[in-house]
Order: C-alpha cells, then structure tokens, then sequence
C-alpha cells in the first residue's frame, strides 16, 4: 500500500487538469465523482465535469452533512470530505462502500489530494484573469488596425467565449444579430428593446441571460448577451463583461466613426472599391494578419481584355459603363470578407482571406464566366448604340512568402498570353 501511495503522490504530481487528477485517482479508487463547492457562486459544482452545476438535493444535503463527519455511506454510493484548513472544501464520490482499505488509504491521501485540487482551481483562475487581461488588451489593438465592424465584432465574440465558455454569448448590432449568425431565443430578441443609451447591464430574475449594452459616446450601439441553460453568471465574470463591453463599444465606435471618414477617402469614385492607396494597406494588412495567424490567402488579378478597343470604339464613357458595370458583377460575387480594389485603370485585385488556391480558382472562374455572360447596355449614353459584352482575364496566386500581387500579376500575363477570356494559377 505504501507502494500506492507513493505513486499515487508522483502522479499527483504532474495532474496538472481536472481531467488528469480523476484520472489518476480512479486508477485506484472505484472513484465516480469529485464536487466542489464554489463559493463565488455559492454551489457545488462537479469539478470532473468542467464545473458543471450540482442541482441534486441529496448531494446537496451529503455535502452539508459532511461538514461534522469524514465520510458517509448511502444505499450505493459513499462519500469522503476533502478539507483545508480545517474548513470543507468538497468530497469524493464513490461507487462503492468504502472498505477499511479504502479508508485507511483516504485518511493518508486526502490532504494531498485537497491541497492539489485547490491548486488547480487557483492556476484556472489565474489563466481566466490572463485570457481576461489578454483580452482587452487584444481589443485596443485591433481599435488601432481595422476598422470594419464585420471584422471586429466576430473577434470580440471569440474572446468572451473564452471566459464564460459555459455561456452562449451573442452581440448585437444596431438590433441586429451579428455574431453569430443564429439566435433561437426570442426572448432574447424582446430584451434587447427595452435597452437605451442610459441603460446598465440587465440580468433576468433566474440571472441565466445577461444583456451588457454598448454604449459609446452617449449612443446604444448594441449589446453583448450572454445565455446558459445551467449557470448563472458568477460577479467576476459579470465584472469582466462590463469592462469588455465597454472597452467593445469604444472600439466600434471609433470603428463606425473612422469607417466614414475613410469611406470618402479611400474608396474609387467610379467602382466603389477600394483606391489603389487603400488596396495597398489592405494588401499589407491581410498579408501580415495571414502570416501571423498561419492561414491561407489569395489574390486574383483582374484585367478587362481589349478594353482599349471599347474606349476607341465607343468613347470614354462607354468605357466608364463598362468598368462599373464589371465592377458591379465582381461585387456581387464576392464573400463579405473578401477585398476588392481598384489597381489601375481596368484593372482590379482582389482578396481571398481564408481561402485556398483551390477555391480561390473556383472564385475566379464563377467571376469569368458572370462577367461573359453580363450584357452592358450602352444605351443608356449612346442613344443608337446596343448592348456590348466584354471578357476579363484573371490571374491568381496563394500566398506563399513571396509577393503575392506580383504572383498575381504573372499569372494574370500567362491568361493574356494564352488567349484571355481565361483562369490562370
Ligand atoms: P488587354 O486585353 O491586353 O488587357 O488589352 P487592353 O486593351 O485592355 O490593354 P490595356 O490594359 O493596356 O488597356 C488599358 C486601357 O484602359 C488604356 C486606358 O485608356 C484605359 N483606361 C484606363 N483607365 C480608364 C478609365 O478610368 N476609364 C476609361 N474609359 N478607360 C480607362
Ligand atoms: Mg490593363
Ligand atoms: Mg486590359
């Protein structure tokens, strides 16, 4: 036995994870459960289970019976007290009586097994206030690099699951529902109307859905919501969301507000893409961001084939029609993240973010074969004139370390080269 114990310390050693520790422990135990009382919010939960609520009455009265006693035995199952300082802090379920063995092995073990408990909550707890610090330095620093609330509300979303993963979390824009992309609750829906710009964070009665507002600047922009079917919302976590959504609406704020300055400086007049300028930045930002994040990205060159023949044919404004009509057809073949720009005068680049060259060519080809099949009617400025069609040549390269554009732009040479009207990789 003493053999047992001694190992039973060294692998309690290196547990490191609630799911480590009760995997050392049912080795030798017939241990079917560890509950642990959590005095935040005044429950026991089951810490195998990653703190799941307890809400069975017979568990409940075992635990507080066992504050004057070690142990107890019901009709299939028994239960040890784990103590510090003197204090109750949790127990053990087992499946079994507990024999003399058992016991006298508990009596050597407990403390330990207490002591290496406790340390993991406390080293949870300290990841939950790093994620939380992590977090809101995160938002700052995406206040400083993008501006899209497309792009901003989605990484928000992904930071608060992390310290209320037991919670649904939702934000909401403008009333709308932004991320994710389905809310079933309508109650939730009903809620969020009874928000204004003077309004704090609402718990329902049960404290299962929790409505955070956004506000910035004296205007509700919307609201982060929160939803468990188990748990209610600890003070800490409600202390995290009030500061997170906070520091959110400052940064979608600012987003909104920077989006509509720049949206006259950096979009083209004529497509309403971005600028060369602009398409530039982006190209240096989703480059970067796909390094850093080790994800895939793709660029599409675009050039409209013959496109001098038009302007010589028809004149300049038929030209005009023609760009914007292509420019149209492109847009309305794109994802939302996607990235258009206008290159130069008939040439366009596009940004894939998260997509392979696979994909990127089946993007490329759906674009060819809308822009052959678009007929632009050049009536509308030349009265006697019909319908014109043009064709595009594409050119498309994944990023691989290299230049990506210039990639692109090869590609895009080959398609020229070998016929236009064409994909080339
Ligand atoms: P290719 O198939 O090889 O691309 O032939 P292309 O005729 O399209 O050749 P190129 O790309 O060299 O021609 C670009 C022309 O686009 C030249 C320029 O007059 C015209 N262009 C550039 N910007 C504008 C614009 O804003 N409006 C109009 N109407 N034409 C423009
Ligand atoms: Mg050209
Ligand atoms: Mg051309």
């Amino acid at each position: 036995m003493i053999d047992n114990l001694k190992q039973i310390f060294s692998f309690l050693d290196d547990a490191c994870t609630a799911k480590s520790i009760v995997s050392v422990l049912e080795e030798v135990f017939p241990l079917n459960a560890i509950y642990i009382y959590d005095y935040t919010t005044d429950s026991l939960r089951d810490f195998s289970k990653s703190w799941m609520y307890i809400k069975s009455k017979d568990l409940n009265e075992v635990y507080e019976k066992l504050a004057s006693k070690k142990y107890i035995c019901t009709k299939n199952r028994s239960y040890y007290a784990l103590y510090n300082n003197g204090k109750i802090i949790g127990m053990l379920e087992f499946n079994d009586k507990l024999h003399e063995k058992l016991l006298e092995f508990l009596e050597l073990s407990a403390f330990c097994i207490s002591l290496k408990i406790q340390n993991i909550i406390l080293s949870e707890r300290m990841q939950k206030n790093i994620d939380f610090h992590d977090s809101m330095k995160n938002i700052a620093k995406i206040i400083e690099t993008q501006y899209e609330t497309g792009y901003i509300v989605p990484i928000i979303g992904e930071m608060i699951d992390k310290f209320v993963s037991d919670h649904l979390v939702y934000i909401f824009i403008g009333g709308k529902l932004i991320w994710p992309s389905t809310c079933n609750d309508k109650k939730i829906f009903e809620l969020i109307k009874c928000l204004n710009n003077k309004s704090e964070y609402i718990l329902t009665p049960d404290k299962k859905i929790g409505l955070f507002p956004l506000i910035s600047e004296n205007k509700l922009l919307g609201c982060i919501v929160t939803k468990s079917t188990d748990n209610v919302l600890s003070e800490k976590e409600i202390e995290y969301l009030e500061q997170l959504s906070s520091q959110a609406a400052t940064t979608i704020n600012r987003a909104n507000v920077y989006a509509e300055i720049l949206k006259h400086a950096t979009l083209d007049a004529l497509t309403g893409f971005y600028n060369r300028r602009q398409l530039e930045e982006r190209i240096k930002q989703e480059v970067s961001s796909a390094k850093r994040q080790k994800r895939s990205l793709c660029a599409v060159m675009i050039d409209i084939d013959f496109f001098k023949k038009v302007n010589d044919t028809y004149g300049h404004a038929a030209g005009d029609l023609v760009l914007k009509t292509v420019s149209r057809v492109i847009k309305m073949h794109l994802r939302d993240y996607d990235i258009a720009g206008r290159y130069g005068g008939e040439e366009f680049v596009v940004l894939l973010p998260y997509t392979k060259i696979k994909e990127a060519e089946v993007v490329a080809e759906r674009l060819r074969k809308a822009v052959e099949d678009t007929k632009v009617d050049l009536s509308k400025i030349i009265p006697d004139k019909g319908e014109i069609k043009v064709t595009i040549s594409l050119g498309i390269s994944q990023f691989d370390g290299t230049d990506l554009i210039q990639n692109a732009d090869k590609a895009l040479y080959r398609a020229k080269e070998t016929g236009r009207n064409r994909v080339c990789v």
